[in-house]
């Protein structure tokens, strides 16, 4: 690979950022041995990693969410912390350029429902002008990217991207240092649907991308604007998927 291209794209493991050989894996096999994928035991209504098949989380069984189902591919560990870390904060969009696309394998492989839009959950627009992007927003580009590279191949129906198809109108505290219930209360208002695509996405089936998936807090209010505004069904599915709960 020539040092520029090597530079533009860095071939680096995403989670140890270790360089790699070969220039088709996106993760070392140090890094592969540590990290858990979810593709076999999750709760079947929010995604996150269970012991048994078919099994519902507590925090599904207990209170319900706004969305139809999500999915998240990676457990929410030190590495991936690390990986999304560096993503959000560091400007490493070449880590949601390789995340989007694993996202979008995984979706091929073990989701697949039927999806016409995706949308990121979107950042505040002070949030947006001081970093310079949404990290969500990436993923959503790469993951849209790699998922119609493969219905042009297999000839299936490509998704439409519309990263300003939510917005986010208040200016929120961290969700991470509130409590499960304040968590709820701190959305509140803090989404609305774009009204200038209210009537292309009615009756259409919605994908939310965001990098991680905690308590859900996020994902139901994004979901109950959608719902409110007529969409069909709302999923989501994210980079990581905390193991609490
Ligand atoms: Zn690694
Ligand atoms: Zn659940």
């Amino acid at each position: 690979m020539n040092p520029i291209y090597r530079y533009i794209f860095p071939n680096k493991c995403i989670f140890c950022m270790e360089e790699l050989e070969e220039s088709t894996t996106d993760i070392c096999n140090v890094c592969y041995n540590k990290i858990k994928v979810i593709d076999e035991t999750y709760c079947r209504h929010c995604g996150k990693l269970r012991e048994l098949e078919d099994d519902l989380c507590l925090d599904c069984l207990t209170r319900g969410h706004e969305f139809e189902a999500g999915r998240g591919v990676f457990v929410y560990d030190d590495r991936v912390k690390k990986a999304l870390f560096g993503l959000k904060f560091y400007n490493q969009t070449w880590i949601a350029r390789k995340m989007g696309r694993i996202m979008a394998e995984y979706y091929l492989e073990h989701v697949g429902w039927e999806i016409d839009y995706v949308m990121p959950v979107p950042i505040h627009y002070f949030k947006y002008i001081t970093r310079g992007y949404n990290q969500a927003g990436v993923l959503a580009s790469y993951f849209v990217q790699a998922y119609n590279e493969q219905m042009v191949q297999y000839q299936g129906r490509p998704v439409k991207l519309l990263k300003k198809g939510l917005k986010r109108i208040k200016w929120t505290a961290p969700q991470k240092d509130l409590n499960p219930e304040t968590r709820y209360k701190n959305l509140e208002n803090a989404f609305i649907v774009n009204a200038k695509i209210m009537d292309e996405v009615k009756n259409c089936n919605v994908l939310i991308i965001d990098d991680i998936y905690t308590t859900g807090a996020t994902m139901d209010v994004c979901a109950r604007q959608l719902k409110t505004a007529q969409v069909g069904k709302v999923f989501f599915i994210t980079a990581a998927m905390g193991s609490g709960l």
